[in-house]
């Protein structure tokens, strides 16, 4: 039973309405992928092989020539950037993080500098490479020095700067490669076919795999990305059974009915906005998703409700199930409601959770006391207190 593990360990039982979020576990793997990663296990295998199949498996689901799995996205940053610094050399890789005679310099555009649970700027400096901020003009100061440009594409994005397709054409004219942050992009043929070097996925997000990254591009670089498992990449290697995942997925992704889910969760979605516009206190909206995947989520704003947003999602966070809500610009007050990750029957758990910490919050009148400051600063507390208290 799948609640068993819950209980063993446990654990609080998550309802999750924030999407896909590392920090609660990413994604319930697709279909195939739990068979397929578990068969593995009991199988030696050639690393070597396996990763074969998976650039093959990769180069088919994307368009790019060839590809490889890495231990998550974010690794797949790291090891994207040493191997457009090192090539296939195999002194140079293990070298780094020493960079002197390389090519040492990431272009990357200011706005793209975020922070997914660890900021972006420390994936490229783990590899010895140096981040050069690209700020209005994307023409200025070519130094000869670029080993690569880095384009993140998520809502984290906090300036657009250049459409991708735009971003390729001035690097190309330089002939500095370009490497694509696509992890949380349905969008798996985009890039290749916009002419990206490299593009990254991650596998566990959208795609149902297990924790890994999925990397693909043209077959120089992506062999030299695969080298770097005898430098950095060492640190951050993926095992079978995460190889084999990542394959599987990309095959249940091809398999997956994607109009269904789509109008799975639009079902889910409008549920929500009449539920919660009897709601006093909030407004709701719906808003499609911003970088054009195809989710859409419901905005609540917490007006006028006795608490603020923020104390509402903590409150839902702390019942029975824990009601979990996308809360990224929360010091606004509001949230969003995102389908994509709930089982069927879950969309009225967290209407139920809303309307009943509202109705708490204004009986007791014990509402709107923290600051986002002050609600800041015990999450951080709390987390410098780990493992006491979780
Ligand atoms: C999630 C995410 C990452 C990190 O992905 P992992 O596979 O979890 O390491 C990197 N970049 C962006 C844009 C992301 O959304």
């Amino acid at each position: 039973m799948s609640s068993d593990i819950v209980s063993r360990l446990k654990l609080q039982r998550i309802v999750n309405a924030s999407g896909t979020m590392t920090s609660l576990g990413a994604a319930r793997v697709a279909p195939g992928v739990a068979a397929m990663s578990v068969e593995i296990l009991d199988h030696f295998v050639d690393i070597d092989q396996l990763q074969a199949r998976a650039s093959a498996a990769i180069a088919q689901a994307t368009g790019a020539e060839a590809g490889c799995v890495t231990s998550s996205a974010a690794s797949g940053l790291s090891v994207a950037v040493a191997a457009a610094m090192t090539g296939p050399d195999l002194e140079r890789i293990e070298r780094l993080p020493d960079t002197s005679s390389l090519k040492n310099e990431i272009i990357i555009q200011t706005g793209h500098l975020i922070n997914y649970g660890a900021p972006i700027e420390q994936a490229i400096r783990l590899t010895g490479a140096k981040v050069k901020k690209l700020g209005q003009d994307a023409q200025s100061s070519v130094t000869g020095r670029e080993a690569a440009a880095l384009y993140i594409e998520s809502h984290h994005v906090v300036e657009q700067g250049l459409p991708l397709s735009e971003f390729i054409r001035i690097c190309k004219a330089r002939q500095v490669p370009v490497i694509a942050d696509m992890a949380s992009e349905y969008d798996l043929k985009g890039p290749a076919a916009l002419g990206a070097d490299i593009a990254i996925y991650s596998a566990h997000k959208f795609l149902g795999g297990l924790t890994a990254g999925i990397m693909a591009g043209k077959k120089d670089l992506i062999r030299a990305a695969y080298l770097q498992n005898s430098g950095i990449g060492r640190h951050m290697k993926v095992g079978k059974e995460g190889i084999a995942g990542a394959i599987a997925a990309l095959e249940s992704w091809r398999r997956r009915d994607h109009q269904g889910v789509w109008a799975r969760e639009l079902q889910i979605v409008s549920k929500w906005l009449s539920s919660l516009a009897r709601v006093k206190g909030l407004r709701v909206e719906r808003e499609p998703d911003w970088t054009g995947n195809p989710i859409d989520r419901v905005k609540v704003t917490v007006d006028e409700a006795g608490l603020f947003a923020w104390e509402l999602a903590d409150r839902m966070a702390a019942r029975d199930p824990s009601v979990r809500v996308r809360d990224d610009m929360i010091e606004h007050g509001y949230f969003f409601l995102d389908p994509c990750n709930l089982a069927p029957g879950e969309e009225h758990i967290a209407v139920e959770a809303i309307a009943a910490e509202i109705e708490a919050a204004q009986r007791k009148g014990d509402g709107c006391r923290e600051s986002f400051a002050q609600h800041r600063g015990r999450k951080i507390a709390r987390l410098l207190q780990w493992p006491e208290g979780y």
